[in-house]
């Protein structure tokens, strides 16, 4: 999923807590999220821009129709079920019963989607936000996993969901699969779906887009300077004095914010490095706050190789993919079913169209390669949700690059080969917002 391109000023649902609204909002914050995040899901213009993302459908379809003997007899959650589409597939594979989950009025149309296909006797749509609904346990026969106490939800077999945003995180609707997890999914026996998600990051060579954005930044300043002539002279006021303000806001815009691309493949400059990993059996509200600066695998070092057609890099690209597969956890390893046939996906420049495309981050100059040098990138990069909205993140990045050369001319036998710090930049450092 992905909600359709932001306004150029975002809104603030921001609860006292940090928290996505639809958990721990007071009722402004949940209005606000209600409606600037939820309102376009409602819209079946937006469902359908996902449900023509083959890539996203064909990964989901046969994760769910190619692993029928996992679903077979199953009660599964679809959490956010949008249209439905991935309830009515949970049903074709054999599920005894799938709960759909909506909060928006999407869950209309589910309903007529059920019934449509014939399924509406196993799917049973629930609307309300997955934070606040409770299943009928009884009246449905479902079984509990054990009788301990906090399990007394846990019936469900499967949660299937589309929960991932631009750069995997925004949008932060993770948190609304874990506590759905955590409060409805068995917990020995239980599958994710998507099970595993990875972030990566890459250097690339884009510079069309680079330089667009820095053309468009100059235009406004530009546009700026005719705009406080005219004011000036034709109305007598003076608006000069806002000009750093309107800089900053230009730049934010323009030039510190990452920018949906459709990469080629071959604008990737060297082996994507993973940022971040999640087990989707595991992994906790901590996790899926973003990347601290302490991360385990948020640096990373690139080593890319001039030859006379490479280059330049123009800055950072970064992507996700999600793995439908086994469990790989203790517990789920020796417990859960195995998924015989794993299914994934991938929305990197390898794979063509998806609508999540790649979040790039363009740096303000670009870093020439030279031939026969090698080119380092090093640095680090994290992830925060704003304080003003807990949907949305800003990345920070820092970086150096330098360039060596390795030199054989030194060396002498058993030597090692000798290398040359040619040139290394001083440390960048700059927040993207990612609208
Ligand atoms: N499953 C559909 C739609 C995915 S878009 C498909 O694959 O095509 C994600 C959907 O989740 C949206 O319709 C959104 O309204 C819903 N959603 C997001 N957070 C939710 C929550 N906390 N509770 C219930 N629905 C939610």
């Amino acid at each position: 999923m992905t909600e359709p391109e932001p306004s150029r000023t975002p809104y603030v649902n921001a609860s006292a807590t940090g928290e996505i609204p639809s958990f721990n909002g007071d009722e402004k914050a949940k209005a606000t999220d209600f409606a600037n995040y939820f309102c376009s899901y409602a819209q079946l213009y937006h469902q359908k821009q996902m449900l023509a993302d083959h890539n996203r459908m064909a990964a989901y379809h046969a994760a769910i129709l190619g692993n029928s003997d996992v679903f077979k007899g199953k009660v599964v959650m679809d959490v956010g079920t949008g249209s439905g589409i991935l309830a009515v597939w949970a049903a074709q594979a054999g599920a005894r019963k799938v709960y759909a989950i909506e909060y928006t009025d999407m869950a209309n149309h589910a309903r007529t989607v059920m019934e449509a296909n014939g399924v509406d006797h196993i799917v049973t749509v629930i609307q309300g936000a997955v934070e606040d609904i409770e299943l009928p346990i009884e009246s449905d026969n479902l079984e509990l996993e054990t009788a301990n106490e906090g399990d007394e939800h846990r019936v469900v077999d499967i949660i299937i969901s589309e929960w991932m945003g631009y750069f995997l995180l925004r949008e932060s609707m993770l948190d609304s699969i874990i506590r759905a997890r955590d409060k409805f999914l068995k917990q020995r026996t239980g599958l994710m779906f998507p099970s595993h998600t990875t972030m990566y990051i890459a250097p690339v060579c884009d510079e069309g887009e680079r330089k667009q954005g820095a053309g468009e930044y100059a235009g406004a300043m530009s546009d700026w300077s005719d705009f406080c002539e005219t004011t000036k002279h034709i109305y007598g006021v003076d608006m000069k004095t806002l000009e750093s303000n309107f800089d900053r806001e230009q730049k934010d815009y323009y030039l510190f914010s990452s920018r949906w691309t459709e990469l080629p493949s071959e604008a990737v400059l060297a082996e994507p490095k993973i940022i971040k990993y999640l087990d989707l059996s595991t992994c906790t509200l901590a996790d899926a706050r973003g990347i601290e600066s302490d991360a385990t695998d948020n640096s990373f070092d690139f080593e890319i190789n001039g030859n006379e057609y490479a280059g330049p890099i123009s800055g950072l690209s970064g992507w996700f993919t999600a793995d439908f597969k086994s469990r790989t956890d203790d517990v789920g390893v020796k417990c859960a079913p195995k998924v015989q046939n794993p299914a994934f996906l991938s929305t990197g420049p390898e794979n063509g169209y998806t609508h999540w495309g790649q979040q790039t981050f363009y740096f303000l100059s670009s870093i020439p390669l030279l031939n026969n040098e090698t080119t380092h990138l090093s640095g680090a990069i994290e992830m925060q949700r704003t304080k003003e909205n807990s949907r949305l993140y800003n990345s920070r990045l820092r970086y150096t690059s330098s360039r060596l050369r390795k030199d054989n001319k030194d060396k002498k036998n058993g030597e090692e080969e000798n290398t040359k710090i040619l040139m290394k930049s001083a440390m960048v450092e700059q927040v993207y917002q990612i609208p």
